[in-house]
């Protein structure tokens, strides 16, 4: 059985005015992003949201060193951008599609995403979103500790650096295993 994560695509992390933006490679793989998600509800498959969710008021986060606050709840830069928005809003009453707020760069940090795959017997994870080499990377390496095996959809990934991207495609393919499609 296979399960679809998509990964942070907000309007924080594509649109162009976004907090923590990855811009043109973000915004360019929109269209590939919402066929393939679709595809993957119209075959009556497993989707996860996993959306980082931050609180101004979270003191203790590592990020808050690192980037822009980013994401905050109840902001419009939590959600969805473009046409995966669209996606969502039609099918979030579907059982099968799944939201998940995270704290962290993986979706299994602190969240039930390994139990709710083990239930439903999955155990091939296609990886969608943003950023390559931060959540969707992080995300694949817990998923590949935890024995799921990975398949990336190369043109449905996007980071605002190039030089990351390009390294985690060839870290999925070489050393976790993962098909690029
Ligand atoms: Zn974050």
């Amino acid at each position: 059985m296979r399960a679809l994560l998509s990964i942070d695509y907000t309007y924080d992390f594509v649109a162009t005015d976004g907090k923590l933006t990855t811009g043109a490679p973000g915004q360019a793989i929109e269209e590939t992003l919402v066929a393939v998600t679709q595809s993957f509800i119209e075959a009556g498959d497993y989707v996860v949201f996993a959306i980082d969710a931050h609180e101004a008021s979270d003191q203790y986060h590592p990020e808050n060193k690192l980037f822009p606050p980013h994401n905050l709840v109840g902001t419009e830069g939590r959600a969805l951008y473009g046409g995966l928005a669209d996606v969502y809003q039609a099918n979030q009453d579907n059982p099968l599609v799944y939201w998940i707020d995270k704290r962290h760069y993986s979706a299994f940090s602190g969240t039930d995403l390994d139990i709710r795959l083990r239930e439903r017997g999955i155990t091939e994870l296609h990886l969608t979103g943003v950023c390559t080499d931060i959540c969707v990377l992080h995300t694949a390496i817990d998923a590949y500790n935890l024995g799921y095996k990975l398949v990336i959809h190369e043109h449905a990934v996007a980071s605002f650096n190039q030089v990351g991207h390009e390294w985690a495609l060839a870290h999925f393919k070489g050393t976790l295993g993962a098909e690029i499609v």
